[in-house]
């Protein structure tokens, strides 16, 4: 495991997390510490009765001793906001990807 000294990471450095824990997977890692998260989930719609299959990116901050990867399942915790677009930080991997 590489050493850790990132700030915003939720284990070795300050960042505290709070409010909602999600998993997803991660769609791009191309960002420098930044991988996007997609999450699919269904929303019933009353009117018709019927459920509405939707989906939603979240991009999270990849602490260096994560080192999340494309395809891989991931949990990620609400944090402060990491960036202009970031809120989330990854906090485990579930399964890495083959
Ligand atoms: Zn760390």
């Amino acid at each position: 495991m590489p050493e850790c000294n990132d700030p915003h990471c939720p284990i070795h450095g300050t960042l505290k997390t709070r409010g909602a824990e999600l998993e997803g997977l991660v769609v791009s890692d191309k960002a420098k510490k930044t991988v996007i998260i997609e999450r699919e989930y269904t929303k019933f719609v009353y009117k018709y009765e019927r459920s509405l299959r939707k989906r939603s990116r979240i991009p999270a901050h990849n602490p260096e001793c994560i080192g999340a990867k494309t395809g891989d399942r991931v949990k990620i915790a609400e944090s402060r906001k990491i960036s202009k677009t970031k809120s989330f930080v990854v906090t485990g991997i579930l399964k890495k990807s083959e």
